[in-house]
């Protein structure tokens, strides 16, 4: 099925955007923006899934970041406030860092192992602000919520033993 689901990126460049860039730390960077739309339709015609975003690439580092508002909106928020701007910008989740935040949630419930394996997924994802960094502390905390659950039962267990 997966097969038939046709993916079409149109992009359209923007102006250029004087930001502070969140990478190298150079105040007075640069950045091209771009609008990105991707449509994804079932057999090409039945449209499933459409997502815009605008792609915003550091004249300087070469750092590509995605941002929320459209690239003019990102152009008129940097007039006002290049500090407030920059923060709009983020670092797109790769496909790695998606990964490995479903597979801490998943075993998150293994004590020890979840614990370790949410510190390394929230490590990985902490410089996307996109939901496998959220998902990375959902697993976090439900590995450590483990633990309490694990003396509880020990104790009970404990108890039903004597
Ligand atoms: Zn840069």
């Amino acid at each position: 099925m997966i097969a038939f689901v046709v993916s079409r990126t149109t992009r359209t460049s923007g102006p250029i955007v004087p930001l502070p860039c969140p990478a190298c730390h150079d105040p007075d960077a640069v950045f091209t923006t771009l609008d990105e739309r991707v449509k994804e339709s079932y057999l090409g015609f039945i449209p499933v899934n459409s997502v815009r975003v605008t792609v915003a690439v550091c004249s300087g580092c070469r750092a590509v970041f995605h941002a929320k508002p459209s690239p003019h909106a990102l152009a008129e928020a940097a007039a006002a406030s290049p500090e407030l701007a920059a923060r709009e910008l983020y670092f797109p989740a790769s496909f790695l860092q998606m990964a490995v935040a479903v597979i801490a949630l998943a075993v998150a419930i293994f004590p020890l192992v979840g614990t370790v394996f949410a510190v390394v997924a929230l490590a990985m994802t902490w410089s996307t602000r996109r939901w496998p960094k959220r998902l990375s502390w959902v697993a976090l905390w439900l590995s450590l919520a483990v633990f309490p659950v694990l003396v509880v039962v020990g104790m009970i267990m404990d108890r039903l033993n004597k």
